[in-house]
């Protein structure tokens, strides 16, 4: 039994090390990355759930990677939060999302609200402000026209920095939307605090719609809540007629998800809406 004792701890070590090495390893080649600006931005439509319209476009980082290919945020975020590089790569994706929107509005598309994601550690940041100021300066982009997405669990952890950057945001005139809402455990009675604009329904509410009661109650209640707070609500994740129609029955003002489009690079969201078509 010792022996295997040992043998199980330097199992758990290597594997340990393993995971290490793996880390850093990502860490090397993402810091590479951004200087040699191989990270991309796709945009997924965001519709008005009554009209159709399609009103914005939510900013998904993607990593073109010469030999990988295209890599997905899951593989790269954590290991960007944990570093300290989400800074960089943050405000790389900000810019880069409000230039492309203010040339889409010089190109004569429909204007449309762009939404770019805030990690943790870029609310922790004292200069996120000056750096927002900065991007919509440069891209000439109406500070209404972007919206700042900061998940609940984010909300949660930094609720002290948050309040004041939140504050600072309101300033810029940005809308601000709480990302993986429900997710957190937090009230919306303690949201109220916050000045936010919307919340984003989880996906994982969305799934199981309209079969499941649980799903479709809570659901309910977080757009009748949010609604009497005066905060817009949008679903995400939706994948099917049926989970469309259940969230629009429910009163929900906007949507976003596969059953539309996924995340596409920038040409390509225009072909389809220039297509016969449309989106
Ligand atoms: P998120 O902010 O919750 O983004 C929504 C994710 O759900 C996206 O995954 C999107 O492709 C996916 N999605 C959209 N509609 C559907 C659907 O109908 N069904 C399913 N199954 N999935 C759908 P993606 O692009 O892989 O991004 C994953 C996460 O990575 C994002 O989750 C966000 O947390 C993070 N992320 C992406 N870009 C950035 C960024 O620029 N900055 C930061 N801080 N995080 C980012
Ligand atoms: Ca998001
Ligand atoms: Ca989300
Ligand atoms: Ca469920």
């Amino acid at each position: 039994a010792k022996a295997e004792g040992r043998n199980t701890y330097r199992y758990y070590n290597q594997s340990l090390t393993a995971a290490a090495s793996e880390r850093l390893e990502t860490e090397t080649r993402l810091r590479r990355a951004l200087e040699l600006d191989h990270l991309e931005v796709f945009y997924q439509p965001q519709l008005d759930i009554t009209t159709g319209a399609l009103t914005g476009v939510e900013a998904l980082v993607r990593w073109r990677d010469p030999e990988q290919g295209l890599i997905p945020p899951d593989r790269f975020i954590p290991v960007a939060e944990e570093t300290g590089l989400i800074d960089r790569l943050g405000q790389q994706v900000l810019e880069r999302a409000c230039l492309q929107v203010a040339a889409w509005d010089r190109d004569g598309l429909p204007a449309l609200d762009v939404a770019v994601n805030l990690s943790a550690h870029q609310i922790g940041d004292p200069r996120l402000c000056a750096k927002i100021r900065h991007a919509l300066e440069r891209s000439g982009l109406a500070p209404r026209r972007l919206v700042l997405e900061i998940t609940e669990s984010t909300l949660m952890t930094q609720a002290e920095g948050a309040l004041g950057t939140l504050a600072g945001l309101k300033g810029l005139g940005v809308q601000v939307a709480i990302d993986d809402f429900g997710t957190g455990y937090s009230s919306l009675a303690y949201l109220k605090r916050f000045a936010i604009d919307w919340l984003k329904v989880d996906r994982c509410f969305v799934q199981d719609l309209p079969e499941d009661r649980n799903d479709a109650e809570l659901t309910q209640t977080i757009v009748y809540m949010a609604h009497n707070l005066g905060l817009r609500v949008l679903a995400e994740g939706v994948e099917t007629q049926a989970q469309l129609d259940f969230l629009t029955h429910l009163g929900c003002d906007g949507w976003q998800g596969f059953l539309c489009s996924p995340p596409l690079p920038p040409q390509e969201l225009v072909a389809r809406l220039e297509s016969r078509e449309g989106l």
